[in-house]
């Protein structure tokens, strides 16, 4: 058990799971990008860690690159997501991959997928760590991901409460009160 600010959270994956399920999703994209050399766009903050043991893991060449977007809070109305943090990169005609941390209703990425799809890229995938699939309301395809989990709010391995808990190796789920 752990205490992040005011919550209590209990151990419930390992970094020894969390690392051979890194390695199976890996296992996916090198044979389906094998002489390919995609962009691969980690999502900052939360897919830091697990963008970091993903790429290592890799057998092909990806061009890696960072971009941060503005938290969905209050952008509902409008789906749009602003970008804090832009890819640079030409994408046009180039293979993407959007490295998440989590999808839980889907609305993050669902919103975000046109901005990348708009810069012409030849195709976009989502590489997501985990997904929460009771949650999924947007109509969205999570094309690669390494973990499915029930719903419950969760910490670690790069995830936070409040801004606290990323470093964690493990992931830790909130005990309710
Ligand atoms: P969605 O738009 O799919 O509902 O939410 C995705 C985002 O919500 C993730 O990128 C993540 O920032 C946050 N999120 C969803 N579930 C959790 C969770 O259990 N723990 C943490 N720390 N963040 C979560």
């Amino acid at each position: 058990m752990i205490k992040i600010l005011d919550r209590n959270f209990e151990l419930s994956y390992s970094n020894e799971l969390i690392q051979e399920k890194v390695k199976q999703v890996a296992a996916r994209l090198n044979e389906d990008y094998a002489g390919k050399n995609p962009v691969m766009v980690c999502i900052l903050n939360g897919a830091f860690m697990f963008a970091a043991d993903l790429v290592r893991e890799l057998t092909f060449q990806p061009e890696i690159l960072f971009a941060k977007f503005s938290s969905y809070e209050g952008m509902q109305s409008t789906g749009v997501l602003r970008e804090l943090i832009g890819v640079n990169a030409n994408l046009q005609a180039r293979d993407v991959i959007i490295v998440e941390d989590i999808v839980d209703t889907g609305n993050t990425m669902y919103n975000l997928l046109p901005q990348f799809i708009n810069k012409g890229a030849k195709s976009v995938k989502i590489c997501s760590f985990l997904q929460k699939p009771e949650c999924l309301t947007a109509p969205l395809k999570v094309d690669y991901c390494a973990m499915e989990i029930p719903n419950a709010f969760i910490v670690g391995y790069g995830l936070d409460y409040n801004g606290m808990g990323r470093n964690y190796k493990d992931i830790y789920t909130v005990v309710e009160d």
